[in-house]
């Protein structure tokens, strides 16, 4: 998990959710454009194992972060939405919401800020301060990093673990995954420390630690972690660099026309996906920086056009 940041903007489906009040049979809040914005803040990665949505089955379902049949007003919100791989969100759903019994479950959104929720939410907690991995075990476990085992941000941290099966040997697949990509990391790192690896081995460094790709949060960390400041700066992608990769990904869905509805959907997602960005460029990059790109690969007006669509 990592914390993400959700740009100020609403997709139409979720505008039109609110003005129609759209039934949670429904399930409008798979539209491409709610997709599309999601993306643009998590790429390719779940929001709460950050392993590949792909690689677990689809590309990733939206998820409520409470569950649309207990809190049934959060459904067409975008405060309450993430993109997951199949596995967390089946586990976040089986959760019920578990509340401590210090509180109560939230009734209306007065009550949403104090209510004692016991998953970690990685838009509204400072997930970097309470969950981290251990960069020197070789499983690369979980830690819980809240000193006050009586607070309740121990008790969420614990319990977000249990819910998730982040703990060693709860989810031998999820461990294998983590494992293996983390693992080469830090050979990588390793050989970089003893006679440095070549331009191009750095640039696959660099790549796999974007934080939109697959445990690229955990790349950076790692490089954080294991190597001088000096290293830091050469193998850790700056954040303009990680948005126009995500742009330059994207727009490879733009080369040739779709020929099956997949892959028509798909390119969908990758519009809304690309009009975010475009609106609301992420971790304060410039905004002639996601102009420029989309003009050099002559996607400008075309995205301008969807972007027009999202409400601020
Ligand atoms: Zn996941």
């Amino acid at each position: 998990m990592r914390n993400l940041t959700r740009p100020d903007i609403v997709p139409p489906t979720l505008t039109s959710a609110a003005e129609k009040g759209y039934a949670i049979s429904s399930g409008h809040w798979r539209n491409p454009d709610v997709r599309g914005l999601l993306r643009a803040v998590q790429g390719q990665s779940c929001a709460y194992c950050q392993s590949a949505m792909e690689g677990r089955g689809t590309p990733g379902t939206v998820d409520h972060f409470r569950p649309s049949s207990k809190y049934e007003w959060l459904a067409y919100r975008i405060d309450n939405l993430l993109l997951a791989c199949n596995d967390c969100n089946s586990r976040i759903k089986n959760s019920d919401f578990p509340i401590d019994q210090s509180g109560a479950k939230a009734e209306s959104d007065d009550d949403l800020p104090t209510e004692p929720r016991l998953l970690l939410d990685p838009v509204a907690d400072p997930i970097d301060q309470l969950l981290d991995i251990d960069y020197i075990d070789e499983r690369f476990s979980f830690r819980n990093l809240v000193a006050d085992q009586d607070s309740i941000d121990f008790r969420r941290v614990r319990k977000t673990i249990e819910v998730l099966r982040f703990a060693k040997g709860a989810d031998p697949t999820y461990q294998k995954l983590r494992i293996r990509a983390l693992g080469a990391i830090v050979k990588k790192l390793d050989r970089h420390k003893s006679i440095k690896l070549s331009a191009d081995q750095c640039a696959e460094v660099k790549l796999s630690a974007c934080r939109w790709q697959p445990f690229g949060e955990m790349v950076q960390r790692l490089i954080r972690f294991h190597l001088p400041e000096t290293d830091v700066i050469e193998l850790c992608p700056t954040a303009e660099e990680e948005c126009l990769w995500l742009i330059d990904d994207l727009a490879t869905m733009f080369e040739e026309a779709p020929t099956t509805d997949d892959a028509e959907r798909q390119r969908m997602e990758a519009r809304w996906c690309l009009a975010a960005l475009f609106l609301a460029p992420p971790n304060g990059i410039n905004e002639t920086v996601v102009r420029d790109r989309l003009n050099d690969l002559g996607l400008q007006s075309e995205i301008e056009a969807v972007a027009a669509q999202f409400a601020k």
